[in-house]
């Protein structure tokens, strides 16, 4: 289990998470093979229709331009999954990125709370726990083994590069 770096009251009330400006947006929550799997059989997870690329497809926002994740619940701003998410989704705010053939621990930067506390030795504490744990081998594995979870984002800083050799990213 990934603890959260973000505080959950700082989540609930900035409404920019789970909400894309496109349909096939780089941010979707990209799905683990196993996620995939496990979402068709799980009972209380509602039915979603998965991208070829792995992707959960959004829905359109009625409320406003853009599209949102199907999963979430706009009235209280909660995941309806939360404890079944997405790998991808209890990483963020940090991403997995793949730039030059290096896979790196990345953070968003357009999380608000990121940008307030980028330079506290909390998350310079946090950020190398996460690293070391997505270094361990089966970490690494569940990496190599699912390549849609890394992309190229952008608006992002660099954390520190994983240990994923070149010769082993497809
Ligand atoms: S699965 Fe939950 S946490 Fe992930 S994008 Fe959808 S609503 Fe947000």
């Amino acid at each position: 289990m990934i603890k959260q770096f973000v505080p959950q009251e700082a989540c609930l009330n900035c409404r920019r998470c789970c909400r894309f400006s496109d349909s096939n947006s780089v941010w979707l929550p990209c799905l683990l093979n196993e996620e995939i799997e496990s979402f068709a059989d799980k009972p209380g997870i509602p039915a979603v229709s998965i991208s070829a690329d792995k992707r959960i497809v959004p829905v359109a926002n009625s409320a406003q331009d853009g599209f949102l994740c199907p999963f979430l619940n706009t009235g209280d701003n909660k995941c309806r999954i939360y404890e079944a998410r997405p790998f991808e989704c209890r990483l963020y705010p940090f991403l997995i990125n793949l730039r030059d053939r290096k896979v790196l621990l990345t953070v968003d930067l357009n999380c608000p709370y990121i940008r307030g506390n980028i330079q506290s030795a909390d998350f310079k504490r946090y950020s190398q726990d996460l690293a070391a744990f997505l270094n361990l081998p089966e970490q690494l594995k569940t990496l190599k083994e699912n390549p849609q979870l890394l992309q190229a984002y952008e608006e992002v800083a660099e954390v520190v590069e994983l240990g994923l050799p070149q010769d082993e990213i497809k």
